[in-house]
C-alpha cells in the first residue's frame, strides 16, 4: 500500500481505520468482570501478566469474600495473596490492591475516584489502569489504555513510531477523537488477541490489511 503523504490523506486512512475496527468489533468491551469501579480496579490489578480469563476465574469468589474496599484495606497483604495466589505476581499485588483500598477509603470516601490526577495516587493504578477504570468503570475518556496489544498494533498500523506507552497514548490522543479513545482500546485489545497476534498475525482475516504495511504482515 501507498504511505499518506498529506494530513489529509493521513486523517482518511485513520477513519478507514476505524471503521474496520468498528466492523470487526462492533461490540468490544472490556472482558474483565465486575460490578462497579472498584471492582474493575481490582481486576486491573490482578490482570498485570495474567490473563482475563484467569482473572475473573479468581474475582468471584473474592469479591464474595471481600465485598467492599473496606474489607480489602481490612486485610493483611500476605493474607490476601493466598486469595489471589493464581495470578501471579501475588505478593505485590496484594499490597498494591489493600494499599488501594486504604488510599480510596482515607482520601475519597470509599469511592474510585472520577479524575486521572487522583486515579495516580492509587497505590497499583498508573495511567493504564487508570484509563481501563475511568473508560470503562465511569465511561470517562481520559486517555487511551495503552497495553501490549495496542503497543504492538499501533505501531503496525503506524500510528506511533514510539515504544514508550506514555508516548504512544500521547500520539493517540492527538489522532484519535476523544469520543472514540475508550472504543479504540478495546477493539484493538480484541483485535490483538484474535488476528493481530505478536507472532504470525493472521493478516489474510484482517479487514483493515489494505490499509497496514506492517513489515511482518504475513499476507
Ligand atoms: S494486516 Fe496483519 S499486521 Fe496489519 S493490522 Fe491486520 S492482522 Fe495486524
Amino acid at each position: 500500500m501507498i504511505r499518506p503523504k498529506t494530513a489529509a490523506e493521513r486523517a482518511a486512512r485513520l477513519n478507514a481505520i476505524l471503521a474496520g475496527l468498528d466492523e470487526m468489533y462492533p461490540q468490544a468491551a472490556c472482558a474483565l468482570l465486575h460490578n462497579n469501579p472498584w471492582e474493575l480496579l481490582v481486576a486491573t490489578i490482578l490482570s498485570a501478566q495474567c490473563t482475563d480469563k484467569r482473572v475473573n476465574a479468581v474475582t468471584t469468589a473474592l469479591f464474595a469474600k471481600y465485598p467492599t474496599p473496606a474489607d480489602f484495606a481490612a486485610v493483611r497483604p500476605e493474607v490476601l495473596a493466598l486469595d489471589i495466589r493464581s495470578t501471579g505476581f501475588f505478593n505485590n499485588k496484594a499490597k498494591s490492591i489493600v494499599g488501594a483500598a486504604k488510599k480510596v477509603i482515607a482520601d475519597f470516601g470509599g469511592r474510585v475516584p472520577r479524575t486521572m490526577e487522583e486515579m495516580l495516587t492509587i497505590p497499583g493504578a498508573a495511567r493504564k489502569t487508570a484509563n481501563v477504570v475511568l473508560g470503562t468503570g465511569y465511561g470517562l475518556a481520559f486517555g487511551v489504555v495503552v497495553d501490549t496489544h495496542v503497543q504492538r498494533i499501533s505501531r503496525r498500523l503506524d500510528l506511533t513510531k514510539q515504544t514508550d506507552p506514555v508516548k504512544i497514548e500521547q500520539d493517540l490522543v492527538r489522532i484519535i477523537p476523544q469520543g472514540g479513545w475508550i472504543l479504540f482500546s478495546h477493539q484493538v485489545i480484541l483485535h490483538g488477541r484474535a488476528l493481530c497476534v505478536a507472532r504470525n498475525p493472521k493478516c489474510t482475516e484482517c479487514k483493515i490489511n489494505s490499509l497496514c504495511y506492517a513489515k511482518d504482515k504475513t499476507a
